[in-house]
C-alpha cells in the first residue's frame, strides 16, 4: 500500500508504480472522449503551489484535477505574502486551513515537498524538489515507454546530460530499474555524480557506449540555475560531444524512441529536427503526462485529508 504522500519514486515498489501505469491507461481514455470529464473527484479541492516556474507540469496538474471534476487553486508566490516575508511552512499551513485535498508542491530546495507533508493534513505531490525527485515526470516516462514498447524487462534505457543536478535524472532511475530495465547514465564526468552505480545504473562517459544496443534515449536539460561554477568548457563543446542527432543515434537500436522532460534547448542537448520528429516522443510524454497526472490524484486525492493512523 503507497504511503499518503507521494514524495519520490524511491518510496514506491513495482506494485506501486505497475498500478499508477495501469489507472493512467484507463484516465487516458477520459481525454480521448468529447466531453473530458468525469466526477471521481467531484467536490474535492486541489492547490498547486509551484514556487519554481513551471510550464509543463503545473498545468498538466490543472487539466489533470479539472479531467477529474476537482476544484483547482494555483498559488502563485509572487503575489502572495511570501512577498512580505511569511515563511513557506505559514503558507502552506495556511492554504491547509482552507482544506485542501491534496496539495501540489514544486521548490528548488531538496526536501521541501517532504517538509511541507509533515506539517499539513492533506496529501503533499511532489511536483519537482531541487536535484532530488520529480516522480510524476519519472511515471509519465514509464508510462510512454511502456506504450511504445509494451514492456520493461530487457529494455535499455540510456539518460544522458546533466545527471547530477537532475531530478528527472534520479526518478527515472529509480522508476526505470524497479520497473526491470537496464539504466545507463551518460554525461561528462564533472556532470555524472560519484557512486551512482550504488543506486543500480552504469555510468559511462563515453556518449558511443551508452548509446550502444539502447531502446530508449533519454535527453537532459542542463540544469544551469543550480549550478555554480562551470562544469564545461563551453556550450558549443557540450553540444558537440553529448548534444543528440541522428548521427550519434545510430549506435542505438534502429528502434529507438527520444525522450526528454522539457524545456528543450535546442541545438545544445538535441539536435533542432530531432527534437521535432519520430524517433522523438517528446509531445507524446506532453500528453500522457495529463493521464498519469490523473492517475496519481485519484490515489492521493481521493483519500479523507487526516493524518491519524
Ligand atoms: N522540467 C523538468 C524539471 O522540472 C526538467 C528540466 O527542467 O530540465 O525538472
Amino acid at each position: 500500500m503507497m504511503g499518503r504522500d507521494l514524495l519520490g519514486i524511491e518510496d514506491l515498489d513495482r506494485a506501486d508504480l505497475e498500478r499508477i501505469l495501469e489507472t493512467a491507461e484507463r484516465m487516458q481514455e477520459v481525454g480521448r472522449r468529447d466531453v473530458k470529464k468525469v466526477p471521481t473527484l467531484r467536490g474535492r479541492t486541489l492547490v498547486n503551489l509551484f514556487f519554481e516556474p513551471s510550464t509543463r507540469t503545473r498545468t498538466s496538474f490543472e487539466i489533470a484535477g479539472k479531467r477529474l471534476s476537482a476544484d483547482v487553486v494555483n498559488f502563485s508566490p509572487s503575489s502572495s505574502s511570501l512577498t512580505k516575508a511569511e515563511s513557506i511552512l505559514d503558507t502552506a499551513m495556511t492554504l491547509d486551513a482552507m482544506a485542501p485535498d491534496a496539495v501540489v508542491v514544486r521548490h528548488k530546495v531538496a526536501g521541501v515537498p517532504k517538509r511541507i507533508a509533515d506539517a499539513l493534513a492533506a496529501p503533499v505531490i511532489n511536483a519537482g524538489d531541487g536535484a532530488h525527485e520529480h516522480p510524476t515526470q519519472a511515471l509519465l516516462d514509464c508510462f510512454t515507454v511502456k506504450q511504445e514498447k509494451g514492456r520493461f524487462d530487457g529494455l535499455t534505457v540510456t539518460i544522458i546530460g546533466d545527471i547530477t543536478h537532475s531530478r528527472v535524472a534520479r526518478s527515472n532511475l529509480y522508476a526505470f530499474s524497479k520497473l526491470g530495465a537496464e539504466v545507463r547514465l551518460a554525461a561528462p564526468p564533472t556532470m555524472l555524480p560519484a557512486g551512482v552505480e550504488s543506486l543500480g545504473a552504469k555510468a559511462y562517459t563515453s556518449l558511443r557506449e551508452a548509446l550502444e544496443g539502447a531502446d530508449v534515449v533519454m535527453v537532459l536539460r542542463i540544469q544551469q540555475e543550480r549550478m555554480e561554477g562551470c562544469f564545461f568548457p563551453s556550450i558549443r563543446e557540450y553540444a558537440a560531444t553529448f548534444g543528440i542527432d541522428r548521427k550519434k543515434l545510430r549506435y542505438a537500436k534502429d528502434d529507438v524512441i527520444v525522450m526528454h522532460p522539457g524545456p528543450v534547448n535546442r541545438g545544445v542537448e538535441i539536435a533542432h529536427d530531432l527534437a521535432d520528429r519520430r524517433p522523438s516522443v517528446i509531445l507524446d510524454q506532453v500528453r500522457n503526462g495529463v493521464a498519469v497526472r490523473m492517475a496519481v490524484l485519484y490515489q492521493f486525492a481521493g483519500r479523507p485529508a487526516t493524518r491519524e493512523g
